[in-house]
């Protein structure tokens, strides 16, 4: 719901998309809801918006392997990438 208000940018819009990040993060707190990654890393802490890649905020990719997400006010998030496991499986034969 958040994203299609922060889709729209209106004024109107920016403010109910920052009322439903903020009441989304009391709810996550209050019950103690696991969150996926992902979901808790696009929500700014510091100014409750929704981090919209290319509209609010930036993304860079560090070459020590992490994604840093730098939101329009000033505040970032770092997401460790996780380097992928090789292949398990046998080869036939
Ligand atoms: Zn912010």
């Amino acid at each position: 719901m958040a994203e299609s208000k922060a889709n729209e940018g209106t004024d109107q819009s920016k403010a109910l998309e920052k009322r439903y990040v903020s009441l989304a993060r009391k709810i996550i707190l209050h019950y103690r809801v696991k969150v996926p990654r992902e979901t808790s890393l696009r929500m700014c802490k510091a100014c409750m918006n929704l981090l919209v890649p290319g509209k609010n905020c930036r993304v860079r990719k560090a070459s020590s392997g992490f994604l840093l997400y730098i939101c329009e006010c000033g505040s970032s998030n770092k997401l460790f990438l996780l380097k992928s496991k090789p292949s398990t499986a046998k080869p036939a034969g």
